[in-house]
């Protein structure tokens, strides 16, 4: 019997997930609902030192909002929590106690000092430091004192830290989803620290400890987390423990192509980095993100899709339900995936055509409301979206596009004017006034039939009487159909608009 999928999204809460944390829950997201497997958030808060305040909750908010609900993690509690490693602070110590019986760890003493002084010294001569075979029996560790010394300093409480003790002269096969078989000679690893004396683990130790009792199937991150590979693998195999598989996913280069896109980037380019806005605790400010700039989250989650994978077809709009039908790791690219944020502009100018026009209406009405200082009906407001959706990527798009369906034109185009008024366009007008006037039955329908009708008996071009009808309704010559305009501000308005646009020009 295969092991059930379970993967884990574990962010550290040390500020808002940009969207590239946001991909990576998404890909771990797909993966599970793919294989029918369970999708877990870990809150890797062992860091104490980079905390802040409001970041968890912005995660989750986050994934709520994308439409990716957790199975188990922090939230949600299930059979492997607390989700929180903060919370899992004692169960770690044994694990460090483990390897360090078992020899593959030890005690290290030194000062951040001692090790400052070797790192410039190396680098004086043109060489780099590392804590590792090549040196550490000339540092202050259990490894170079007797075990003595080293329970005598234990017990005086001196600082210490635990580093695991990569070996010497060992080719290593690690295997990536992604990137294929990857090849490691462990000469060039460095004892990382696993422990600190303060009764801490470090991120390498609680992630591979917590990944094993959580029963994790695959490891899906970002590439940045690559060159930790090893010392997983490592880890894994001094514990005995059957390693999960890993992908690493690539990263998400800037709009010019070059370069990782940095949070900072949002600011400088003009787009936002980060799926909600974030209003920093401490400086007070604000971050946009994708919500309040008016994107769908469905067009974020479309948008994110692509960032490195494909479905190999030319196939570009994918529902999350598609998403999680068609994805697949094997279709991830190890190159860098540039991202491109007109892309995301078209992904929810096609996602707004999608929604419903009451939906559409509900986010509206607040501008509408608020421009007018009344309460504008919401059928009303709909009718409107429909009208003009097809022009807009974002509903604060919708009030350029609507205006005169609230209120009549206080100006006119002068281009426009020039071009659409002619000699005998008064008198033009006046009769449409008149005609306009007599239908019965205010339908779409009427007033077209009505209005060509009258155009074609006069004989007059189409253009003649269309342009500046619509010059009197809009005050410029955009929008729908004329007619629909007509319909949708009634009788008595579009005639007060001609009146008014005879006696203005
Ligand atoms: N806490 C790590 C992060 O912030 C998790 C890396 C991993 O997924 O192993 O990205």
């Amino acid at each position: 019997m295969t092991k059930k999928v379970r993967v884990r999204f574990a962010p550290s809460p040390t500020g808002p997930l940009h969207i590239g944390g946001v991909r990576t829950a998404l890909f771990n997201y797909l993966f599970a609902k793919k294989h029918g497997g369970d999708f877990i958030l870990r809150i890797e808060d062992t860091d104490q030192n980079r905390y802040v305040e409001g970041a968890e909750q912005y995660i989750i908010d986050a994934l709520k909002w994308c439409g990716m609900p957790i199975d188990e993690g922090v939230g949600k509690e299930g059979a492997f929590g607390p989700y929180r490693q903060s919370e899992r602070k004692d169960l770690y110590k044994q694990y460090a106690d483990e390897l360090i019986a078992s020899g593959n760890a030890y005690y290290a003493f030194d000062t951040a000092e001692t090790l400052d002084f070797h790192r410039k010294d190396h680098e004086a001569k043109g060489k780099t430091f590392i804590y590792n075979w090549h040196n550490r029996l000339k540092l202050s560790n259990s490894l170079s004192l007797s075990a003595e010394e080293t329970q005598a300093k234990i017990d005086a409480g001196e600082d210490y830290v635990v580093r695991f003790k990569s070996p010497q002269d060992e080719t290593l096969h690690l295997k990536d989803i992604i990137r294929g078989d990857i090849k490691i000679d462990t000469n060039i690893l460095d004892d990382k620290v696993l422990f600190k004396s303060d009764g801490m683990p470090t991120y390498h130790l609680a992630n591979i400890v917590d990944d094993h009792l959580m029963e994790i199937t695959h490891v899906i991150r970002g590439e940045e987390w690559l060159p930790s590979l090893a010392l997983h693998y490592q880890l894994y195999k001094a514990f005995g423990w059957e390693a999960p598989e890993f992908a690493h996913l690539p990263l998400i280069l800037k709009p010019t192509g070059k370069g990782k896109l940095s949070k900072r980037d949002g600011d400088k380019l003009g787009f936002p980095v980060f799926p909600l806005e974030w209003k920093d605790p401490k400086t007070n400010e604000i971050s946009r993100g994708y919500k309040e700039d008016g994107y769908f989250p469905e067009a974020m989650v479309n948008f994110l899709a692509f960032l490195g994978w494909n479905p190999g077809t030319e196939q570009e709009i994918f529902s999350l339900d598609q998403l999680i039908n068609d994805f697949d790791l094997k279709r991830v690219n190890k190159a860098g995936a540039r991202f491109d944020p007109d892309k995301t502009k078209w992904f929810n100018h096609h996602y707004m055509q999608e929604q419903y026009d009451e939906v559409l209406a509900e986010a509206f009405k607040p501008i509408v409301d608020a421009k007018l200082n009344a309460d504008i009906d919401s059928q009303y407001i709909g009718m409107a979206i429909g009208l003009v959706k097809e022009r807009a990527t974002f509903v604060s798009d919708f009030w350029d596009l609507t205006h005169y369906f609230f209120t009549a034109p206080t100006s006119y185009d002068e281009k426009a004017s020039k071009k659409a008024f002619k000699e005998d366009t008064k008198a033009i007008l006046s009769e449409i006034s008149t005609i306009v006037n007599g239908i019965e039955d205010f339908t779409v329908e009427n007033i077209q039939t009505t209005i060509k009708g009258w155009i074609t008996s006069n004989e007059i071009g189409f253009g003649k009487v269309m342009m500046p009808l619509r010059l009197a309704l809009v005050g410029a010559l955009q929008g729908p159909d004329v007619f629909d305009i007509m319909y949708m501000i009634g009788k008595n308005e579009s005639i007060k608009r001609i009146e008014n646009v005879i006696s203005t020009l």
